[in-house]
């Protein structure tokens, strides 16, 4: 008998529709040799379920209708806890694979559900996935533990609303032009800005301060991006680095999913000590946030002083055929289908090891 695998997909995220294509690419590799029962979560964060594999690309909430799973207390309900029903026997999954990116999937909200539902699932817990999504405690985090960063400063939106002039002042003498203006909070370059100016300084931290209270700012550097995959739980292991070049003036949303003529190269052109660098700090920076299962450690190499800087940490990466995280492991021999079930085993293993 084939071990049940519940696939989440979609969520309350503005990377709903990466997540999807994800989950499909997933679900494909899954199948073989699992029994995958799908799960789409909408924008609006309902439960759907079963979706038949084929459906998970262009899933419709409203025609599961009469498939919609209740996860949670209805707010009418007066949220009363005792009224959440188990996930596991809803479902009988033996694992869980979350393939959501971004908000309500990758920052520790899920992995909080799934245990207290005590299922294994796929990646980091609860503390890793939010410190991990959250730029700002994962810059201190990698401070910490020594890795090299670019210089970063952050404010509240109410700071941002109230008195902007003063923040501009403070990012010119310590930052300067450009000056990357992110959401503490999302991922897929969602509302993020490069300014090279007080004008677009101003827009960027308001753009930003409508996607998070929370927004961070760095200096901007002429960039090499390179980015390494990491696999396993205790002992993990890092994969070759492969190298982005965006089509755009920086990797946004546009040159991440729509345009089609951003180049990934594996692997990345680096001289050999530069690979073993960018290993031990991709490794490092796991073990650091003490992930789980798999990561992918995004790395600026800057074009003048051939400085690493590691960039960011993403604990549930983009997984299509296409992405970096499998093809770079695919490139390392291991094939997405025994890729995805190496993770299950982790998963499962991990669940044994937090008893
Ligand atoms: P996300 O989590 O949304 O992917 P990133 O922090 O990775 O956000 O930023 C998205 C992209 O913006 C990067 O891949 C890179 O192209 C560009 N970028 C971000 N920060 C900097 C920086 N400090 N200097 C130069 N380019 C940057
Ligand atoms: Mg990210
Ligand atoms: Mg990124």
């Amino acid at each position: 008998k084939k071990v049940k695998v519940a696939l989440l997909f979609g969520g309350r995220s503005g990377e709903h529709e990466v997540s999807r294509n994800s989950a499909y690419s997933v679900a494909k590799a899954l199948s073989d040799k699992y029994d995958v029962f799908a799960i789409g979560i909408s924008k609006e964060g309902e439960w759907y379920g079963p979706v038949p594999l084929e459906d998970i690309k262009q899933f419709v909430p409203e025609h599961y209708a009469d498939k919609k799973i209740t996860i949670l207390p209805h707010p009418a309900s007066g949220g009363t806890i005792y009224q959440l029903p188990g996930l596991k026997p809803v479902h009988q999954a033996e694992v869980f694979f979350p393939v959501l990116h971004g908000t309500f999937g990758e920052d520790g909200t899920i992995q909080g559900l799934l245990d207290l539902a005590q299922v294994p699932y796929v990646g980091a817990g609860v503390l890793s996935s939010s410190v991990g999504m959250d730029k700002i405690f994962m810059k201190k985090i990698f401070a910490e533990a020594g890795l090299p960063q670019v210089p970063y400063l952050y404010f509240l939106r109410t700071l941002i609303d109230n008195h902007i002039d003063k923040i501009i002042t403070e990012i010119e003498e310590k930052l300067g032009y450009p000056c990357f203006v992110k959401p503490a909070n999302l991922g897929s370059s969602v509302g993020i800005s490069k300014a090279v100016n007080r004008g677009q300084l101003e827009e960027a931290l308001k753009k930003a301060a409508r996607y998070d209270r929370k927004v961070i700012v760095e200096k901007g550097l002429s960039v090499r991006e390179l980015e390494v995959s990491v696999l396993g739980n205790d002992q993990p292991r890092a994969s070759l680095p492969g190298e982005i070049v965006p089509c755009n003036e920086f990797y946004d949303y546009r040159a991440k999913y729509i345009d089609d003529r951003s180049a990934l190269y594996i692997p990345a052109s680096v001289p050999e000590e530069a690979v073993k660098r960018l290993q031990e700090l991709a490794v490092a920076a796991f073990k650091a946030l003490d992930c789980a299962g798999l990561s992918r450690v995004d790395f600026f190499l800057t074009k003048d002083t051939n400085e690493i800087l590691i960039n960011e940490i993403n604990t549930m990466p983009g997984f299509t055929t296409i992405s970096m995280y499998p093809k770079l492991w695919e490139y390392s021999g291991l094939p997405i289908t025994e890729l995805v079930d190496e993770l299950v085993r982790l998963a499962v293993e991990r669940f044994a090891d937090k008893k």
